[in-house]
């Protein structure tokens, strides 16, 4: 729930922009998973609205695990060390891992969870990410499905938050 008062941003991505393109990512998963099952590994807290979503249009067989991570440094750069807070409950020793994010900034993140998905024997293991900031990258890393390119500009709305705040927004607002 959103005070009113609160200041949130410019709208960068319509809630409508948002649900066709989840569409359009389930529809190339649909596709490339077709005869497969997937797990997909959601990282919290950020990707569980663009996870809850996704889900719901995937037509092949989906189960899902959750992950918390938090990189340790100042509280919007990553350092690159990442702190896992919640881990895997299960096995994925041959598992087809679509891993969910919600933004791809640095790129730290994401690099050191994929190193460590990856030493756990995964069939197979892709990403999926929302939002991409290219401009930020310091690492070389493809996610195989984004939803968008965006600028430089620091995000809240549909999952990502500000201090804990506006997860809700049905939209991707840009904080000045
Ligand atoms: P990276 O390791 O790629 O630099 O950082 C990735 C994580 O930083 C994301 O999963 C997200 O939690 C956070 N992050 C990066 N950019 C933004 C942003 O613009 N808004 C919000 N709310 N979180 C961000």
């Amino acid at each position: 729930m959103v005070h009113p008062d609160e200041h949130q941003g410019e709208v960068l991505i319509t809630s409508e922009e948002l649900q066709a393109k989840v569409r359009e990512l389930a529809a190339q998963i649909n596709a490339d998973y077709a005869g497969r099952d997937v797990l997909l590994v959601c990282v919290l807290k950020g990707a569980v609205l663009f996870l809850a979503d996704l889900l719901r249009c995937l037509e092949v067989p989906a189960e899902v695990e959750f992950m918390a991570v938090s990189s340790y440094g100042a509280a919007t750069e990553t350092s690159g060390v990442v702190r896992v807070l919640k881990d895997l409950d299960r096995s994925i020793d041959g598992r087809h891992v679509l891993v969910v994010e919600d933004i791809v900034d640095s790129g730290l993140t994401l690099d050191y969870l994929l190193r460590m998905l990856e030493e756990r024997r995964p069939a197979s293991l892709e990403v999926c990410a929302l939002l991409t900031k290219p401009e930020r990258r310091q690492v070389q890393l493809e996610a195989r499905y984004v939803g968008f390119e965006i600028p430089d500009r620091f995000v809240v709305g549909y999952g990502l938050d500000h201090d804990e705040r506006l997860r809700g927004l049905p939209h991707i607002a840009a904080l000045s």
